[in-house]
């Protein structure tokens, strides 16, 4: 490794301050040896870490766009290990799960297929989410690229996508390796949306199916539907609708009243599906529970309304500061606001057709609202204000029993931030239950414990809930078709379900 900045002062330097007076430069890690990288038709990029049907999808998404793209196996407690051998001391749990996904999936390259760790570096390129922080996020390239050096692959690239910023294609990289054109943003960006949809109705059917296994099974079929439409240019909308007739075929029993639980906090911990939250979903589901997870389009609608807010102060700055309108920002608005009705707009159209009506994309500017008298809006790191804006939504909409903020072990914006402030909200809304727990790779029994207890009360609320219910004497058919939906004030499915009737 080479390592170029005049400006950090080393542990040796004692007292002297020299470098304080030294022209600033910028801080470089290059491999200690220059490496001819393959030409770009023969790169194979590797990405991963979102939901299961997510990735899949996104693999198959960018392949029909002509794109050499790899999902890594979801990360395992194995991931972790090998993170935590290869990796810093004091990372946050996403660095260790991911980065060990990422050496452990290039280890097996190198012994299983036999292809030499030479190779790999050359033809490969990890695609990772990137950002300044400002917490441990700004240290994750650093991360992958110490690990990989570690574990014997110096020098494989790295590219990424900052939330805030867009892409940054890596110092390493010399020419574009991808064309980041408007169509495979839109690409990208369905494939996401639909995998939201898909797991959506997933989580909300797969508590009440009368034969276990009977969803998965459901969810992979259109799965299949879905990847094929994408290779064969087929339309989307036809094949959700396709779908839908799958998931009416999965038998259900909708009238029992299980424990509905939010599940949000830190962006991976509350969306991953393994050992990265110990399972948690899987595990409230067969402790009897219903999850409302947090789809990724929330972090996306989130990302928008954060950059139309940037651009707001920076207008409203200019005005006071030379009393000149700033006209600047025209192009930038009409993007974002191009951007966010494009996704609203498929949202819509996919949802429809495959039958959840209703589910609506989270309205930030009503979430902003509901937190800015406890949380500063203008403060990014992690999610923002949007985990307290979820539990004071739950509790003012009643959208659940029980309300868990999982995050990793000692997370700068979510533990040490978000949950100081979810006690004020607890405080001032205390029929709220919530739960705020870590993960840490380790310490499974204990986190399931945690959450066992939390879910007991929960439990309690949703059956004297239903119980409170005057039972009409005919119970139509239709409640336990997952195509009728109704709103009402209550929170559980089956309570709010004998409501409408
Ligand atoms: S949000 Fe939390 S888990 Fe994610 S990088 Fe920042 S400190 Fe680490």
């Amino acid at each position: 490794m080479s390592v170029t900045c005049n400006t950090i002062r080393s542990q040796e330097s004692g007292d002297n301050l020299e470098f304080l007076h030294k022209e600033i430069s910028q801080w470089r890690e290059n491999p200690s040896q220059k490496i001819e990288y393959a030409p770009k038709k023969e790169t194979i990029f590797l990405s991963g870490g979102l939901t299961l049907l997510q990735d899949k999808l996104i693999e198959s998404a960018l392949n029909s766009l002509g794109i050499h793209y790899i999902s890594l196996p979801n990360p395992n407690f194995a991931s972790f290990q090998t993170g935590k051998a290869f990796g810093n001391r004091g990372q946050c749990n996403p660095t260790y799960f991911t980065v060990g996904n990422l050496v452990k999936y290039l280890q097996k390259l190198r012994d299983e297929q036999g292809i030499s760790a030479e190779e790999i570096v050359k033809k490969y390129v990890y695609v990772t989410a990137g950002g300044c922080g400002p917490c441990r996020f700004g240290m994750y390239i650093t991360e992958y690229k110490k690990a990989l050096r570690d574990a014997g692959f110096e020098g494989l690239r790295i590219t990424t996508f900052e939330h805030n910023k867009g892409i940054y294609q890596g110092e390493d990289i010399d020419d574009a390796l991808i064309e980041y054109t408007p169509t495979f943003f839109i690409t990208l960006i369905k494939a996401v949306i639909i995998g939201d949809i898909i797991n959506i109705l997933g989580y909300k059917m797969r508590p009440y199916e009368l034969q276990a296994g009977s969803v998965d099974r459901a969810i992979e079929e259109c799965r299949t539907l879905v990847s094929d439409a994408f290779f064969q240019k087929k339309s989307l909308l036809k094949t959700m609708w396709k779908c839908r007739t799958i998931l009416e075929g999965i038998k259900l029993n909708r009238l029992q009243p299980k424990a509905k639980v939010m599940v949000m906090g830190e962006f991976w911990a509350a969306m991953t599906e393994g050992d990265g939250n110990y399972n948690l979903h899987r595990f409230l589901e067969a402790e009897g529970a219903e999850c409302i997870p947090q789809p990724i389009i929330n972090r996306l609608m989130l990302s928008l309304w954060e950059a139309e807010q940037k651009l707001y102060q920076s207008e409203t700055l200019q005005t006071e500061s030379t009393g000149t309108m700033d006209f600047s920002n025209v192009k930038s608005r009409v993007m974002l606001k191009a951007g966010k009705a494009a996704v609203k707009l498929y949202f819509t159209l996919y949802a429809k057709a495959i039958g959840l009506h209703d589910y609506h994309i989270p309205d930030i500017d009503k979430l902003a609202n509901y937190s800015k008298s406890y949380y500063t809006l203008e403060c990014e790191a992690g999610e923002g204000h949007l985990e307290v804006a979820h539990l004071v939504e739950s509790v003012k909409e009643n959208l659940a029993h029980l309300v868990i903020s999982v995050k990793p072990f000692g997370c700068m914006p979510s533990s040490s931030v978000s949950d100081g402030i979810q006690s004020l909200v607890t405080a001032r809304f205390p029929e709220a239950n919530f739960l705020a727990i870590e993960t840490s790779g380790e310490g499974a029994a204990n986190f399931h414990s945690r959450v066992q207890m939390a879910l007991f009360k929960a439990k309690q609320a949703a059956k004297e809930e239903f119980e409170a219910l005057k039972i009409p004497a005919y119970i139509p058919q239709k409640v336990h078709n997952y195509l009728y939906q109704p709103t009402n004030a209550k929170a559980g499915s089956a309570a709010r379900l004998i409501e409408s009737l």
